[in-house]
Parts: C-alpha cells; structure tokens; sequence
C-alpha cells in the first residue's frame, strides 16, 4: 500500500511537472522540495497546492519559508506518499466536510500539515476543542 502510494505520489508529480514545464512554467528543489512555478496554466489553488510529490504554485513566487516547505513536505510525506490517488479526492470530501458543512477555518489535512510546521503555512491559527 504505501509503496504504492508512494509510487502514485511520483508519478503525479512527474505528469504535473511536464505539464508545467510543457507550458513554460519553471521547476526546482527547494530544501528537498519539488517546487514548480506556473506558466501559461495555472494548476493550483490559493497560494499554492501540494499535487503529488510537486508544489505547484505561481509564476512569480519568492522562495518559500522554511515553515512553507515543512507544510507542503508534510502534505507529500503524511498524505499524498501515504494515500496516493485516492488523497485528492480525500482532500476534497473532508473539505466540503470540515469547511462547507461544519464551517471551520480550513480542512483537517490542512490543519495537520499547519501543526506539522508550527502554522508555517501561513493560516491563521485554530485549535479543535
Ligand atoms: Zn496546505
């Protein structure tokens, strides 16, 4: 299962990347980070989305925090490399759940990732009761 995972977390990456780069957007490693910039697609949301193995995210983004980066590792190493495919659609259940529903400020994929880098993301701070 994990090897799986970790096997599907790559290859996501890997077709992300060449989309990218096939559109002349920009990848590299940032502190062991795949990181790719945007070019004439945008494949991400908000400031940025952890797709697989790769971080997706604007044509003109400064290079990130250091609690950036531990916030997207964790969304590769705790999510993506763990549940493989099947975490996107995951990610998407429990946000229509945890934000739609029950209106709280992000999803619980979110809020581990926010903890695993002590908020590097770059929320705004909340704790479940
Ligand atoms: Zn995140």
């Amino acid at each position: 299962m994990t090897k799986l995972a970790r096997a599907q977390s790559r290859f996501l990456g890997s077709v992300v990347e060449r989309i990218i780069t096939g559109t002349k957007g920009r990848c590299e490693t940032v502190s062991g980070l795949r990181m790719c910039r945007c070019g004439k697609l945008k494949l991400y949301a908000k400031n940025g989305t952890q797709l697989g193995d790769v971080f997706v995210t604007d044509a003109n983004a400064t290079t990130p925090s250091d609690g950036l980066v531990q916030h997207e590792r964790h969304h590769r190493d705790a999510q993506w490399r763990r549940y493989g495919l099947a975490f996107g659609p995951m990610y998407l259940a429990m946000h229509v759940v945890d934000v739609w529903l029950k209106r709280l400020p992000y999803n619980r994929y979110e809020l581990a990732a926010e903890r695993a880098s002590d908020y590097g993301g770059g929320y705004p701070r909340y704790d479940e009761n």
